[in-house]
């Protein structure tokens, strides 16, 4: 299906590259598609960024149909601009879609829309060291109507924000919150889809975090409060004997990209890795005997963070002495090293834009 393409009438002045900060500078451009049951996913389009304008009643707004997806444009030294596995960031837009009852997009069409915009606005690529352009697809249902069902009609957009360094003061650990009185997700729920309505659900545990000192929540499971799902917008790992470990993806844990890669690369270098079921007990007591030697998350936007210390209840767990641990420094620089193109990319994850 060709785009199409309005052009706007005047161009926003670039930023200062080295204040960009996290979503709140936007590009001059963003793609739109309209889904109606007759016709399908239909009038693609590149247009000037501007505000979706929406009945009070969209059902959007009250019923929280919604998904998106978060992934990276990253400018190398050549000049050139690459995306990061945005392959696998459609398929999980579809498999959040099957779980919300929005119709699916077209993957491969999808990912041309967006190499597109991002060839239109390659000038918002910064180039500053650990800078990139955030890309967000985001999928919202349209009908006007306060019945509770799935929408007839939906929007989908992508929108793009030069992001700043995620670490403009060095690669410091974080302290986290484990949260043992909120769940996020259960089993049977949608905490596998990234989806609005998860989000919502953390902001209170957040709070809370927040109060206490703690920069984010590490959240348990629903059922028995004890195994360990991940953390807000990240995944979780442990390094227990020179062991990677992670919770399986169990059904309410979101399949991160950044978790795979990192899983993957690991496996590559001959780690002993295992996807399973691990309990705070469990992490505690490898605490106590001087087992855990490492903790950190993983996700788009900082790639990797070293966690320097948990708090659950009373008890403190403290690693690597605040410092960044030898595992999550190798995979933070593997993979950035990939993404900004300074390196070989043997698995294939890097896709040209231009
Ligand atoms: C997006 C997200 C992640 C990380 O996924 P990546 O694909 O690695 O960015 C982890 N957990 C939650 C809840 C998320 O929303």
């Amino acid at each position: 299906m060709p785009i199409q393409i309005r052009k706007a009438d005047q161009l926003k002045p670039q930023p200062d590259q080295s204040k960009l900060g996290f979503g709140t500078i936007f590009t001059d451009y963003m793609f739109n598609m309209d889904y109606n049951p007759d016709k399908g996913w239909h009038h693609p389009r590149i247009e000037p960024f501007a505000p979706i304008s929406m009945d009070p009643s969209t059902m959007v707004l009250h019923y929280g149909q919604s998904v998106f997806e978060g992934l990276k444009a990253y400018r190398t030294g050549s000049g050139a601009v690459q995306l990061f596995r945005p392959r696998d960031n459609f398929k999980r837009m579809n498999r959040s879609c099957r779980m919300l009852c929005i119709p699916e997009i077209d993957e491969a069409a999808v990912l041309d829309a967006l190499k597109q915009l991002v060839s239109l606005e390659n000038k918002w690529v910064p180039s500053a060291e650990e800078t990139s352009l955030y890309i967000r697809p985001t999928i919202i249902a349209m009908d006007p109507y306060l019945g509770v069902r799935a929408s007839f009609t939906y929007r989908f957009f992508i929108i793009l924000s030069p992001v700043g360094a995620y670490y403009p003061e060095g690669f410091d650990p974080v302290k986290i919150w484990v949260s043992d009185d909120h769940v996020r997700a259960v089993r049977g729920g949608m905490g596998e889809a990234k989806t609005a309505g998860n989000y919502a659900a953390s902001l209170l545990a957040g709070d809370k975090a927040h109060q206490e000192g703690y920069t984010q929540v590490l959240w348990l499971d629903g059922i028995t409060r004890k195994n360990i799902e991940e953390v807000g917008s990240m995944n979780i790992f442990f390094v227990i004997d020179d062991e990677l470990i992670t919770p399986a993806l169990n059904g309410s844990i979101l399949p991160g990209i950044t978790r795979d890669s990192v899983l993957a690369l690991a496996r590559s270098w001959d780690m002993k890795v295992t996807e399973g079921q691990i309990s705070i007990d469990e992490i505690i007591s490898a605490h106590a005997s001087g087992r855990l030697q490492e903790i950190f998350g993983s996700g788009t936007a900082a790639v990797i963070s070293p966690v320097g210390e948990l708090k659950y209840g009373d008890q403190i767990i403290s690693v690597t002495d605040g410092k960044v641990g030898p595992v999550a420094q190798k995979l933070y620089q593997t993979i950035t090293d990939i993404q900004y193109g300074r390196c070989e990319d043997p698995m294939g994850w890097v896709e040209p834009v231009s």
